[in-house]
């Protein structure tokens, strides 16, 4: 459904992305584990375009998404973004930080835009945050408004980097339980992590990536439990 072909990035000299080949299915979760600069994020962001990448192709349900060419409105339509750092607009309330996109790509009326954002905001506890600004939010209620956000454009897939990371340990629990639950209405996603404990609880594939490249991939007990390569066993060691 989400296809990388031979997906290579540079900055510069520097290859970033060595040649990725990798499928999502629908409605599968992927998690992206590897060592810090192993390139999870910049996987994640060629993947709606926020970065170009050098050679090769992304395909989504069979629609090449990479490349010139590519209308970058209409895949980030399809494609959520959920960042680390929450990137709501400040000056904005929640109810409007969510409704922004609608109203502006997808030409709802504000009523329209509005009813979806309320429903969404229900769907995660956040009923009576929606006239609140950012800043007077918690960390977790800024994360659970950022995923409904990407939510409201109706994505096909969304790609969530490290959203529990800057999160207090007992605001991850709310954040991920926001996830579990998308993923057992079916959403498509592919996240990157820290978090071992989550990647094995709510993916259906594990990809360990490293200096670039995967190098091992499979189903959470496989690659927690008895990963194939070296590399993997020493990066698990010392992450957990
Ligand atoms: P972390 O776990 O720390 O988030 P990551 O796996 O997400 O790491 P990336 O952010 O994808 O890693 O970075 C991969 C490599 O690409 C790093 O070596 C980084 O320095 C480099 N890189 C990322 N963005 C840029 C950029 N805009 N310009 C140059 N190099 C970059
Ligand atoms: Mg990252």
């Amino acid at each position: 459904f989400l296809e990388f072909r031979d997906v290579h990035k540079h900055y510069g000299s520097h290859e970033v992305l060595a040649g990725i080949d990798l499928s999502i299915e629908r409605h599968q979760v992927v998690s992206l584990i590897g060592a810090s600069g192993s390139g999870k994020s910049t996987l994640l962001r060629c993947a709606n375009a926020l970065e170009p990448i050098t050679s090769g192709q992304i395909r989504l349900d069979g629609d090449v998404v990479s490349g010139p060419g590519v209308d970058l409105n209409g895949l980030r339509r399809r494609v959520g973004m959920v960042f680390q750092s929450y990137n709501l607009f400040p000056h904005m309330t929640v109810r409007d930080n969510i409704t922004l996109a609608p109203r502006k790509v997808s030409g709802l009326s504000r009523a329209e835009a509005e009813a979806r954002a309320d429903e969404l905001l229900a769907r995660v506890g956040l009923t009576d945050r929606a006239g609140y600004y950012p800043d007077q939010l918690s960390g977790g209620q800024q994360q659970r408004a950022a995923i409904v956000r990407s939510l409201a454009m109706d994505p096909e897939v969304v790609l969530l980097d490290e959203i529990t990371s800057a999160l207090d340990p007992e605001l991850v629990a709310e954040v991920l339980t926001i996830v579990r639950e998308l993923a057992r209405d079916g959403m498509t996603m592919m996240l990157a992590t820290h978090e071992m404990g989550f990647a094995r609880e709510v993916s259906d594939l594990v990809v360990f990536l490293d200096q670039g490249a995967i190098l091992e991939q499979g189903p959470p007990e496989q690659v927690f439990d008895d990963p194939v390569q070296a590399r993997t066993r020493e990066f698990l060691r010392m992450v957990t």
